[in-house]
């Protein structure tokens, strides 16, 4: 029998009332299964139609190597015990500072030729959270999600507030050209074109290429932490912002369950809630990490015409990385292992 029948079959058996204790007792034997990683990073730097006859060798040489830089970090962090909030930290760091990601530098323009950068952020022990939207000149607006988490009683914050709240915060502030590259600059143009051509559908990514970045670690102390960030979708407008600012959406984190990050085309992330509907489906079903991320990115998303993947991991340190695209940047450590990939083999 094909996935498809499989697992709405699934679905519909877990949620007859019969079967609620089958499905408790289901959840904490998932819980226990396997064997606990000491520790696990997964990453990804965006999914879309990336084509190995589009990508060039150098190009696909570098993103290798920055996706192995940022593990690097991150791994490093957790080897040493430190915690899954300054590894995740770090990490989307180091892919915020390199233009090869539409993230900090490198993040895509908007219909107005600007840069507005959206991140977020949550710790799965607490079930804190922070995240900001339209940052303009913030460097690493990940950091400034981790602030709206540790500093503020707020949960979201977007614009000029959110500016000057990472100001007050000591984050490193840069003039709005910081975020410039030559290569998104060019896209916006070609959006531009196509759109005039169309007569005006919105948000357009006309490389239909996401880009976005987000990882989640699993630290020595059990505790999961998940981030997001991105500049959004090229020719965005209105303010627009997409998923990654709305906890639940783009970003979740659960030390019971797992923690989660997505990339794809943000409104159908935000309107099927996808990071909060793998935890959901893994709380209350007793879905496995495998099962709850394929049923969503390959069935429920998919249906539903939702392109884009999300990286993710559970309290043992298995990890799950699907997509329904063409290619998705993508990797992750354990004590041990190591894999980047770009394409599905
Ligand atoms: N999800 C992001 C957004 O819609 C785009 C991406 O993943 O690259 O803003």
């Amino acid at each position: 029998m094909s996935r498809l029948l499989i697992l709405p079959l699934l679905l519909a058996l877990a949620l007859s009332p019969g079967c609620q204790e089958a499905n408790r007792a289901r959840a904490g034997k998932t819980a226990d299964a396997g064997e606990r990683r000491e520790y696990a990073i997964v990453i990804h730097g965006g999914a879309g139609v990336i084509l190995r006859d589009n990508l060039e060798p150098e190009k696909e040489k570098e993103i290798t190597a920055a996706l192995n830089a940022a593990l690097d970090i991150g791994e490093g962090i957790l080897r040493a015990g430190g915690s899954s909030r300054d590894a995740v930290e770090q990490t989307i760091m180091s892919l915020e500072d390199s233009p090869l990601f539409n993230a900090g530098r490198g993040a895509v323009f908007t219909h107005e030729g600007k840069n507005e950068l959206d991140a977020s952020f949550m710790d799965g022990a607490t079930r804190s959270a922070g995240a900001v939207g339209g940052l303009s000149t913030v460097k690493n607006p990940i950091r400034a999600a981790r602030a709206v988490m540790e500093k503020s009683e707020h949960v979201l914050l977007t614009g000029k507030g959110a500016e000057a709240f990472a100001a007050e915060q000591g984050l490193e502030i840069v003039p709005p050209d910081y975020f410039f590259t030559q290569e998104r600059w060019d896209a916006l143009q070609r959006a531009l074109e196509a759109e005039k051509k169309k007569s005006g559908a919105l948000p357009v990514s006309p490389e239909n290429k996401y880009g976005t970045v987000g990882c989640v670690a699993l630290d020595k102390a059990g505790n999961i932490v998940a981030g997001t960030s991105t500049g959004g979708m090229t020719n965005k407008r209105y303010n627009r912002f997409g998923d990654v600012p709305l906890i639940g959406a783009g970003t979740y984190a659960n030390n019971t369950t797992c923690g989660v990050s997505c990339t794809g085309h943000g409104e159908y992330f935000i309107r099927y809630a996808v990071a909060y509907d793998v935890h959901a489906l893994m709380e209350y079903k007793g879905l496995t990490l495998q099962e709850a991320t394929d049923f969503i990115i390959h069935e429920k998303l998919l249906q539903a015409g939702g392109k884009g993947g999300l990286v993710a991991l559970d309290s043992r340190g298995n990890i799950a990385m699907p997509f329904n695209t063409p290619g998705m940047y993508r990797g992750f450590a354990r004590p041990g292992e190591r894999q980047v990939k770009i394409f599905e083999d």
